[in-house]
C-alpha cells in the first residue's frame, strides 16, 4: 500500500477524475480547486519537491503543460492560467509529492497571488544578485 496521497492516486488507491495518463504521468483534478478545472500533473513515480525531480521529468511535466492548459483553458472558458510549483511546506507544499498546479484564472476571482512586499536598501540588490549568480552550480 502507498503512503503518499499521490502514490495513492497514481495506484487508484485513492480516486481522481483524470484528464490524461500516459506511461509516466498523470494529470487530474485537484480536489480543492481554485477554480473548477485546476488541474495537478504527477509524475507515477514518487519525487519530493521540485528540486528533488530529475531534469528530464520536470521538462516533460512542462511539456504536457503545453499540452493539457488550452484544454483547460477551452474546457472552462478561462482567459488566462498560473502555473505553479509549490517546493517545501514554508511555500505551501501540503503533499511532498511533486505536483504542477495549473489553475484557470478569471478577471476578479478573487485568487490572490503574491504582490510585492518588500524593498532592497541601497546595494542590496546587487549584492542579493552576486551571492545567487556564485552558487549556481
Ligand atoms: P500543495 O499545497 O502544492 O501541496 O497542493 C496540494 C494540492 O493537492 C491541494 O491543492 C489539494 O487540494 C490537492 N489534493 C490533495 N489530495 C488530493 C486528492 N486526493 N485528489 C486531488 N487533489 C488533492
Ligand atoms: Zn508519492
Amino acid at each position: 500500500m502507498a503512503q503518499c496521497v499521490f502514490c495513492k492516486v497514481a495506484a487508484w488507491e485513492t480516486p481522481s477524475q483524470r484528464v490524461y495518463e500516459d506511461d509516466k504521468f498523470i494529470a487530474f483534478l485537484d480536489i480543492n480547486p481554485v477554480n473548477f478545472g485546476h488541474t495537478l500533473i504527477i509524475p507515477r513515480e514518487h519525487y519530493a519537491n521540485f528540486i528533488e525531480t530529475p531534469e528530464d521529468v520536470l521538462s516533460e511535466m512542462t511539456k504536457l503543460a503545453k499540452k493539457i492548459a488550452p484544454a483547460i483553458l477551452e474546457a472552462m472558458k478561462a482567459p488566462a492560467f498560473n502555473i505553479t510549483f509549490n517546493s517545501g511546506q514554508e511555500a505551501g507544499q501540503a503533499v511532498h509529492h511533486i505536483h504542477m498546479h495549473i489553475i484557470p484564472r478569471y478577471a476578479d476571482d478573487g485568487h490572490k497571488q503574491w504582490h510585492g512586499r518588500d524593498r532592497y536598501a541601497e546595494g542590496e540588490m546587487g549584492a542579493t544578485a552576486k551571492k545567487i549568480k556564485e552558487l549556481i552550480k
